[in-house]
């Protein structure tokens, strides 16, 4: 196994979970961190590529990327596939002529050569892709697998870079909550279509609040509106694996199990008892949605709060 470079975003441990990917491959590992970040000189790693940039800039990012693939000679790029990673693989790759594997939930070494699933046609088919000689950029899947909690004493190298005029920040704007998300929650209240309305997943937020947690929704339910599409979890949405995921009036659709299968302890509230979440549940509840949640929101409103 040739050298491996992981793409390392700060702040998200999607990123960190690469170095588990490159363990698992087994090959010399260098990081490059796309900004300046204390947590370069502590990486699991034997050289950390660091460089200078404010946010995200794509041209100047991929400069870095491709300068560090450059100098430390790897021929595998692990990127984790956040929105900046979607945005950030295709541009290597092209850039250094190398070929891209995107979205993998599953990234091995068979005898020597990279193997990658990733699911397909709506997540109805698993392609398996051969990775080939030369440089791959592979993006993987958050929670796909797990972080590390390792650290290492690496030498720090900064890279220079150009800033490419063609590429300004002219403004930005807070989202104007400070909801947690999806991806980083330990407990998520997820809700489906029969939810209604946006004012209905008030009372979902009120028990994922009450649970220390967060609240996430079906497509069905994003493209009603009810939610923002950065609550979507699934196939097309965000792949979460929290230690308790309550869905709440969510069929199971296969594009949606495809995002939450992984949570450590699933519990499903559905009024039809044949619903296909039922057979991925730890706990299942036949009732009614709007019954149970307020009984449950009453009851933990009730139980003494821990210390
Ligand atoms: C390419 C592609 C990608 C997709 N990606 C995603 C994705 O990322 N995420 C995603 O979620 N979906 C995705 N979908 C859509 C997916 O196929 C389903 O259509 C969607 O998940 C259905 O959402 P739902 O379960 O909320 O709604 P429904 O299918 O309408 O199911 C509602 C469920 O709620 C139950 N119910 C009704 N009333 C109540 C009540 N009062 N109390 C309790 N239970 C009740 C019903 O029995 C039913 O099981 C994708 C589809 C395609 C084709």
């Amino acid at each position: 196994m040739g050298k491996i470079l992981v793409v390392i975003e700060p702040n998200q441990d999607a990123s960190m979970q690469m170095f588990t990917v490159a363990k698992e491959l087994g090959g010399e590992t260098d990081a490059i961190v796309m900004n300046d970040c204390e947590c370069v000189s502590i990486l699991p790693c034997s050289t950390a590529y660091n460089f200078s940039m404010d946010m995200y800039l794509p041209l100047q990012a991929t400069d870095a990327v491709a300068k560090a693939i450059e100098i430390s000679g790897a021929t595998t790029v692990l990127i984790a596939a956040t929105q900046v990673g979607r945005d950030l693989a295709p541009r290597v790759a092209a850039r250094c002529g190398g070929s891209l594997i995107g979205d993998c939930t599953t990234v091995s070494n068979e005898s020597g050569s990279i193997q990658c699933t990733r699911p397909v046609y709506g997540g109805k088919f698993v392609a398996t892709i051969q990775a080939g000689d030369g440089l791959n950029i592979i993006t993987v899947r958050p929670n796909a697998f797990a972080s590390t909690d390792e650290t290492g004493s690496p030498t720090v190298q900064t890279i220079e870079t150009n800033h490419d005029d063609r590429e300004t920040i002219s403004a930005v704007e807070e989202s104007g909550t400070n909801e947690m998300g999806v991806a980083d929650a330990d407990v998520i209240v997820s809700g489906g279509r029969p939810m209604g309305s946006e004012e209905n997943f008030a009372s979902l937020y009120e028990l994922a609040h009450l649970l220390g947690g967060t609240v996430g929704a079906s497509r069905a339910a994003v493209d009603e509106g009810y939610q923002p599409v950065a609550r979507q979890v699934g196939l097309t949405g965000t792949v979460v694996a929290p230690r308790l995921y309550i869905a709440c009036g969510i069929d199971g659709a296969i594009q949606h199990l495809a995002g939450m299968r992984g949570s450590q302890v699933i519990v499903a509230i559905n009024t039809n008892p044949d619903a296909p979440i039922f057979k991925v549940a730890t706990y299942g509840c036949v009732i009614d949605l709007f019954e149970l949640v307020p009984a449950l929101t009453k009851q933990l409103q009730q139980s003494p709060q821990p210390a």
